[in-house]
């Protein structure tokens, strides 16, 4: 079994969803996990995993706000004195035709699922660097690998990721710290439960393993690729999706 004891893992958007998973898997692990999102969001995560006998700690974060996002990683250092592993998960939809997208929609779109695994993996890299060691695991998804329609701000942010991501891997690859995307299908979550029952169905006609994913299914890829037993693997998109894009 993966083993990330003594690893302290920054998870964002960690109050439900997909992060929420991945930061109960890590700890579950062993992982002490700093739990981040808005306001205290993520409180019931925290108390889920402790009371779980894991280990996590609460961070408030808007990760579209660059000194939130410092003080957020500054608190954590402070804490932990070290960061091994930042999960970018944190995103938000904002679905709109190109004719009738509005700015507003765009640019948040893109601070959230963009700019933000920009600030938050410049705020760790220097601790990273020192210790010569860190995994940076950066959540894209399908649609940034084979677009939709109504969604050019999430695809465009998406598929931003990847490229930041294997650029970001080179750069650090020599320091021993591994930058890698998690790209899932159609996943079980909030941001899904919109879509009624039949626009769930017939997406999950395409999905050749029948179903959606869960959160759990994502978070499982994430802490392998945060595993040591993932060390020899950087810049590489893990497509999560049932085989929905291959
Ligand atoms: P949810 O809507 O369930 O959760 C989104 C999370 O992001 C919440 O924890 C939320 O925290 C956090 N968040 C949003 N905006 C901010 C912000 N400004 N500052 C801090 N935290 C913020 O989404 P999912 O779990 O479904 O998605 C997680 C990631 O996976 C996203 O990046 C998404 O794009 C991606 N993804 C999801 C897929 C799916 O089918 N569900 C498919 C492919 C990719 P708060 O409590 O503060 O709102």
């Amino acid at each position: 079994m993966l083993d990330l004891s003594g690893k302290v893992a920054i998870v964002t958007g960690a109050s439900r969803g997909i992060g929420r998973a991945v930061a109960v898997l890590l700890a579950a692990r062993g992982a002490q996990v700093v739990a981040a999102a808005r306001g205290d969001h993520a409180a019931s995560t925290v108390e889920a995993i402790q009371s779980a006998g894991g280990h996590a700690d609460l961070a408030q974060v808007d990760v579209t706000d660059g000194a939130s996002v410092a003080a957020m990683v500054a608190g954590a250092l402070e804490r932990h004195d070290r960061i091994d592993v930042l999960v970018n998960n944190a995103g938000i939809a904002r679905d709109q035709l190109l004719m009738r997208m509005k700015q507003e929609d765009w640019d948040q779109v893109m601070a959230t699922n963009l700019t933000a695994a920009f600030q938050c993996s410049q705020a760790v890299i220097k601790a990273m660097m020192k210790r010569r060691a860190g995994r940076i695991i950066n959540v894209s998804s399908v649609v940034g690998q084979s677009g939709n329609a109504g969604q050019t701000n999430y695809a465009a942010s998406k598929a931003g990721l990847i490229g930041f991501s294997k650029a970001l891997a080179r750069e650090v690859a020599s320091r021993n710290i591994t930058v890698n995307v998690v790209a899932p299908g159609l996943i079980d979550t909030d941001m899904t439960r919109d879509l009624t029952a039949k626009a769930q169905n017939d997406w999950a006609a395409q999905i050749p393993v029948g179903r959606l994913g869960s959160a759990e299914d994502v978070a499982g890829a994430v802490c392998f690729l945060a595993s040591d037993e993932a060390s020899y693997i950087t810049g590489h998109v893990l497509a999560v999706n049932g085989g929905m894009y291959m």
